[in-house]
């Protein structure tokens, strides 16, 4: 079995002279694929479930370092060192900002432990969940795979985690600082009392961070999509016809920050709690992996918002369609969702392309068909 799945693991990767953390991950879990396969088979379904489920929670809270603002704010809010930040200016934070004057003690720490942790955990869950469908589910891709005939091939697979440690750099190094920043107690709308702004606008910020987030995220979307921007960013995040759960966050470092920091605004002009805030976030991060996973994955009865993973997939499929990530809303109301008799290719911008078999789609298909050749 283990000769079978060495044979395997050669067709996914050629031998390459240089480290590869793809080979060298595959090698370590194969080493313990026995033992974790017998271990996973004897629990209960629910109970692995959860450990599946949390597995991706963590990628998702540790991927850009967020866990450490995460702890910084809530240890505030345990311990009790928090001055209040009630009545704070929008301008008085960017004065902080202009004249530099803010305290940040301790960055180092920050800054190392976001990344020692963001890496570690990207490698140790991401590999894993690579191993466990990718290579020792190969083989029945037409039960979890939403493309089961096409893969990534090993190039770009590799290439996808070269470019999601930079930007896993950048935006760990930007959640360090975000950190640093609260724990010294520089300005910020972030509130720490459950009830400093009573509890309706506590549980308001539920659906209004989710909506804020998801639909600004829509609208860069839609702006990455536009030929200046695609050309010179997005295209990159682009080369995975078949994203996996690597590609989330192989994303060009200007247009991830970009993202970034359109989703930590609220910390600066509106009272934010961090927990609804965080908790959104999370949620956002973990859809996020779930969304990329190239795996079939379903919504749930509870999030009739969510559209299934196969929704994001076809974005990558199809290029410029289906913009949105954790609402399916905004394609239908700006008429974006992919409708099945069009032909899309990465020609076709704004959404709008020509119908099957008319000749401007066989144009395209031409074209398209050259340009891989
Ligand atoms: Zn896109
Ligand atoms: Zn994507």
């Amino acid at each position: 079995m283990t000769a079978k799945r060495k044979t395997e693991n050669d067709s996914t990767g050629t031998k390459s002279k240089y480290w590869d953390p793809l080979q060298e991950g595959v090698k370590w879990i194969e080493k313990y694929s026995e033992s974790l396969e017998n271990f996973f088979l004897r629990l209960p379904e629910f109970i692995s479930t959860f450990i599946a489920t949390l597995a991706i929670f963590t990628l998702g809270a540790t991927l850009r370092g967020e866990w450490v603002v995460i702890l910084v704010t809530a240890l505030k809010q345990i311990t009790g060192h928090t001055t209040s930040n009630k009545n704070v200016t929008t301008a008085e934070i960017l004065q902080t900002f202009t004249t530099q004057n803010m305290k940040l003690s301790n960055f180092g720490f920050f800054f190392i432990m976001a990344h020692i942790v963001s890496y570690a955990i990207y490698f140790a869950i991401g590999g894993f969940l690579h191993w466990y469908f990718y290579i020792n589910r190969r083989h029945k891709a037409q039960e979890w795979k939403i493309q089961p005939n096409k893969w990534l091939s090993p190039e770009l697979e590799r290439h996808e985690i070269l470019v999601g440690i930079v930007s896993l750099f950048v935006t760990g190094s930007f959640s360090s600082f975000l950190a640093c920043y609260i724990y010294n107690g520089n300005p910020s709308t972030v509130y720490f009392q459950f009830d400093e702004y009573g509890w309706l606008w506590f549980f308001l910020q539920f659906p209004c961070v989710f909506i804020y987030q998801d639909y600004t995220t829509y609208i860069l979307h839609r702006m990455y999509h536009t030929p200046f921007l695609y050309k010179y960013f997005h295209k990159l995040h682009h080369k995975y016809k078949q994203p996996t759960a690597f590609s989330v966050t192989a994303i060009h470092p200007v247009e991830i920050m970009h993202v970034q920091l359109t989703a930590c605004l609220p910390l600066f002009t509106v009272p934010v709690h961090w927990l609804p805030f965080y908790l959104v976030v999370m949620y956002n991060y973990y859809h996020g992996i779930i969304d990329h996973s190239g795996i079939n994955f379903k919504s749930q009865w509870w999030q009739p918002w969510q559209p299934d993973a196969e929704f994001h997939d076809q974005h990558h499929e199809f290029f410029h369609c289906n913009f949105g990530f954790n609402m399916d809303l905004w394609d239908k109301l700006h008429g974006t969702a992919r409708k099945k008799n069009l032909v899309y290719t990465e020609a076709t911008f704004h959404g709008e392309a020509p119908r099957q078999g008319t000749a401007a789609a066989n144009k395209l298909l031409t074209e398209e068909r050259t340009k891989t050749d």
